[in-house]
C-alpha cells in the first residue's frame, strides 16, 4: 500500500514538472503583415546569408491564412482569426460574419488571468491587424470609432501611428479622446525622448500625426518601443501578452518595392531578435512569429527574361519578381521559442495559434 502511493506520488511529481513546465507566464505574439515564406528567405539574403532571428527558433509550422469564405484574406479577417481564434469576412474586425463581436485575446487575458497588455505597430493604430485586439466593427475602415473603441480598451501599452483619429478637431463627431485616454489613465508621448523620459504606469505612444514614416524614418523607434513596454508590462505580476506588428512589410509588398521591403523586414527582424533575448533572459516567456497572410506573390528566382526584376542576392544571383499588388493564398510560416514553442509544429489553421496560446495560458490556473 504505502509503496503505491509512493508510487502514484511520483507519477503525479512527474506529470506536475512536465505540465508545468510548459505554461508561459508571457507571450509575445509578432505578426509580419504580408510575411510569406519568401519574404522570409528574402530576409536571409538581405543580411548578407545569415538566418532570420525567427527561423532559429525550435520549432516551426505552417500556417493557412483562408477566410471564412475566401482563399485569400485581407488584413481584418486575418487579424481576428489571430485575435480571436475565429475566421470572419474581409473587413470585419473581430466580429463574426453576423456583426456580433467574437471575444480578442487582448480581453480574454486581462478578464482571466489578469495579464498585462500591449500593442505595439508601425502602421496607424487604428488599422485592422492592430484594430482586431481591441476593437469589434463590421468595417476596417471605422477609423474614428475605432480609435474610441481603442480608449476603452483592456490594453495597457499603445504604441503606433496616427494621433489625428483621437484630436477633436480632427474627428468628425469632435470628441476629445485625449481628454478620455488621460481619464482611462494614459500617458501620451509623441517622441521617443519623451516615451524614454517617462515612467507611466500605461504609455501611450504616438509615431506619427497622420500617416507612420517608413523604417528608413523611424530611427529605432520601435525597439524603444520594446524596451520601454517591456519595462511597463513585466510590472504586471501575472504576466503579459504583447503584440508586435512589422506592419509596412505589407505596405512595401503592395507596392512591389522592394526596398522599402528590405527596410521593413529588417527592422522587423531586429524586433524578433529583441523579443528572442527577453524571452532567452526570463525563461517564463513565449514568443510566436507569423505574419496574416503573403502580400504581393513575391518570388526569387534566377534572372528570367523579359520579366522586371531586381537583384536580391549578388552570390546566389537571385533575382525578386512579384505576382501581384495584392494579396495571395500562401500559407504562412509560424515560429516559436519558449515554452509550450513544440505546439507550433506541422500545418494549422490561422486560428489555432490563438486557441494554442489560450490552451498554454489556461494551464496557469
Ligand atoms: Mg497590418
Ligand atoms: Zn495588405
Amino acid at each position: 500500500m504505502k509503496k503505491n502511493l509512493f508510487i502514484l506520488f511520483f507519477i503525479f511529481l512527474i506529470f506536475s514538472y512536465l505540465y508545468g513546465q510548459k505554461a508561459p507566464k508571457n507571450v509575445i505574439l509578432l505578426i509580419g503583415d504580408g510575411m510569406g515564406p519568401v519574404q522570409v528567405e528574402a530576409l536571409s539574403y538581405l543580411k548578407s546569408g545569415k538566418p532570420a532571428v525567427m527561423t532559429q527558433f525550435p520549432y516551426h509550422g505552417i500556417s493557412n491564412t483562408n477566410n471564412l469564405r475566401d482563399s485569400i484574406t485581407d488584413s481584418a479577417a486575418g487579424g481576428s482569426a489571430l485575435s480571436t481564434g475565429k475566421k470572419t469576412l474581409n473587413g470585419h474586425v473581430a466580429t463574426d460574419e453576423n456583426g456580433n463581436p467574437n471575444e480578442n485575446i487582448v480581453e480574454w487575458v486581462s478578464r482571466e488571468n489578469n495579464m498585462g497588455t500591449g500593442i505595439i505597430v508601425t502602421s496607424h493604430i487604428t488599422d485592422a491587424t492592430p484594430a482586431a485586439f481591441y476593437a469589434h466593427v463590421n468595417s476596417r475602415k471605422e477609423h474614428e470609432e475605432i480609435a474610441r473603441q481603442l480608449v476603452f480598451s483592456d490594453l495597457d501599452f499603445v504604441a503606433g501611428g496616427y494621433l489625428n483619429y483621437f484630436l477633436p478637431e480632427e474627428r468628425k463627431d469632435h470628441l476629445n479622446l485625449l481628454d478620455s485616454l488621460d481619464i482611462r489613465g494614459f500617458t501620451l508621448n509623441t517622441s521617443i525622448a519623451e516615451m524614454n523620459n517617462a515612467v507611466a504606469a500605461k504609455p501611450f505612444v504616438m509615431l506619427s500625426e497622420k500617416y507612420p514614416p517608413k523604417a528608413s524614418e523611424r530611427e529605432s523607434w520601435l525597439q524603444n518601443c520594446m524596451y520601454n513596454a517591456f519595462d511597463c508590462l513585466t510590472r504586471h505580476t501575472n504576466g503579459f501578452f504583447l503584440m508586435v506588428e512589422g506592419s509596412q512589410i505589407d505596405w512595401a509588398c503592395h507596392d512591389n518595392d522592394f526596398d522599402h521591403f528590405a527596410d521593413e523586414i529588417l527592422e522587423f527582424d531586429k524586433a524578433v531578435q529583441i523579443a528572442y533575448e527577453f524571452a532567452m533572459a526570463n525563461d517564463e516567456t513565449l514568443v510566436v512569429v507569423t505574419a496574416d497572410h503573403e502580400t504581393g506573390g513575391m518570388s526569387l528566382d534566377p534572372a528570367i527574361k523579359k520579366v522586371k526584376k531586381k537583384l536580391v542576392s549578388q552570390e546566389v544571383g537571385k533575382y525578386v519578381t512579384w505576382g501581384t499588388k495584392r494579396h495571395t493564398g500562401k500559407p504562412v510560416n509560424v515560429y516559436a521559442f519558449g515554452p509550450g514553442s513544440e505546439l507550433f509544429q506541422g500545418e494549422m489553421e490561422n486560428t489555432d495559434i490563438y486557441l494554442k496560446i489560450k490552451n498554454l495560458l489556461n494551464r496557469k490556473h
